[in-house]
């Protein structure tokens, strides 16, 4: 047998490694197999270099400045306390403690303390060592500046050295007030205490966010840097003039205008949302500005017209009448009856719309009407819509004239797919087709130019 394997491994080209078993079948200490073997330890020795090895910790490491493994001693008890403790656990003390016959008290003490919500200054500064008279007394200063911490705020104070009776006096008190105010409480000349102000510049340039709606309005605004609360009152203000959900295109480009203040230290705050841009690349751009009126805060076009009154109502679906105002024979009922509204012919799921400005007032089922909508537009004046297979519009809600408030359907007493639509004036239901005057509140040419103004400014910082 020994014979194949050899003449096998003889026709095998030198160079072949692979017959490490046909070798020592034949050869079993070959140069190959030492070769072999001395690899292997010298891997084994490799290895075990690069192992990681324990080492000591460094000795004479400043405390609190250490790796961690030094504050988990000193939680343990078995590092260094004379820095205090850095974990807030409660030590006792170990057997090795001694006594001292007397301690020199430090003349003056560092303390950084956290102003929490619901606390009082004169509380946190007494509590925190400094004469009650001290206290009360910084405390009555900084209010009469207007300027006593906000929850959070991180305050500097050094206490001096103590008295007779144990009680420090307050040297030095030191804060930031507001993102534009520091204030720092000391001690004159002749011991008093006394605030002094000083004024940090704040660069109150409003950030401006541009971007591309792409795949979706929200995540788009998220990803151009708005926050959650700033993308809401975006999609808020547009939302009063646009469908964000079927209107905006992928293509269409956003703008917003946000209120901020920015201190030179770099600290920011965000303000409210100045201005809503929305660059359509189909229907009317919108160019929305924040602006109060009357202590309620509106947003207003800047291309809307003051426009006059507008004559008669908008019609709220696309398709023809079938059935006129007035007395007709009911088709399910078999009798003659008042028609109190114009039907119009459309098919299932065509959008039903606001005729004009104003509030929804009903937007549920309502007998033989089945889904209905309500909208009440002022000056007594009330639309109704009814039959519908489905409602958009809130209950409760306000919407505008062309707004979509839900879909014709046969929902009720209805023989087919279509709107039912009626006018009431004072309750009354009136001709439809005869109310050719609305009286709306037009805007004023004075405000429109103050908001264009207001536009201009916002959009060419
Ligand atoms: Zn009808």
């Amino acid at each position: 047998m020994a014979p194949t394997f050899g003449r096998a491994s003889a026709q095998r080209p030198p160079a072949a490694r692979f017959s490490l078993v046909v070798d020592l079948a034949e050869r079993p200490f070959s140069r190959d197999w030492w070769r072999g073997a001395a690899t292997l330890l010298a891997l084994i020795a490799g290895v075990t270099q690069l192992a990681p090895t324990m080492e000591p910790l460094p000795a004479g490491l400043p405390i609190g400045e250490g790796p961690d493994q030094v504050r988990q001693e000193e939680a343990l008890m078995v590092g260094s306390l004379d820095g205090g403790s850095k974990t807030g656990l409660t030590m006792s003390e170990g057997p090795r403690a001694r006594p001292i016959a007397s301690a020199p008290a430090r003349q003056s003490r560092d303390l950084s303390l956290t102003f929490s919500s619901g606390d009082e200054l004169g509380r946190l500064l007494q509590r925190s060592g400094a004469a009650a008279a001290d206290a009360w007394r910084a405390a009555a200063l900084v209010r009469a500046q207007g300027a006593l911490p906000a929850a959070g705020t991180t305050l500097s104070l050094r206490l001096g050295a103590p008295d007779s009776s144990g009680q420090r006096s307050i040297e030095r008190l030191h804060y930031r007030a507001r993102l534009d105010l520091e204030l720092t409480l000391g001690r004159s000349a002749d011991g008093v205490l006394q605030v002094e102000r000083k004024a940090l510049a704040v660069d109150r340039t409003p950030l401006r966010i541009r971007g591309s709606v792409g795949g979706g309005l929200y995540w788009a605004l998220r990803s151009a840097g708005a926050t959650p609360a700033q993308a809401a009152d975006y999609l808020q203000a547009i939302g009063a003039s646009v469908d964000v959900g079927s209107e905006v295109m992928p293509g269409d480009r956003f703008e917003l205008v946000i209120a901020q203040a920015r201190a030179s230290g770099g600290e920011t705050v965000s303000g409210p949302l100045l201005y809503a841009g929305l660059d359509r690349s189909a229907g009317r751009d919108l160019s929305l500005v924040r602006f109060p009126i009357q202590g309620r805060v509106q947003w207003i076009d800047e291309g809307a017209s003051p426009e006059p009154v507008r004559s008669g109502l908008m019609t709220p679906v696309a398709g023809p009448i079938t059935s006129s105002f007035g007395p007709r024979v009911h088709p399910i009922l078999r009798f003659s009856r008042m028609h109190n509204g114009v039907d119009f012919g459309a098919g299932w799921g065509s959008p039903i719309v606001a005729a004009e400005d104003g509030q929804v007032v009903r937007a549920g089922w309502a007998g033989g009407y089945g889904r209905q909508v309500r909208i009440a537009h002022g000056g007594g004046l009330v639309t109704s819509y009814s039959h519908m297979s489905r409602i958009v519009a809130p209950e409760g809600g306000m919407v505008r004239r062309g707004e979509l408030i839900g879909y014709v359907g046969s929902s009720g007493l209805s023989t087919g797919p279509h709107l039912h639509y009626e006018v009431l004036r004072d309750g009354a239901p009136v001709n439809p087709l005869g109310v050719t005057l609305v009286s709306r509140p037009t805007i004023d040419e004075g405000l429109m130019a103050a908001v264009r103004g207001r536009a201009r400014a916002l959009r060419g910082l």
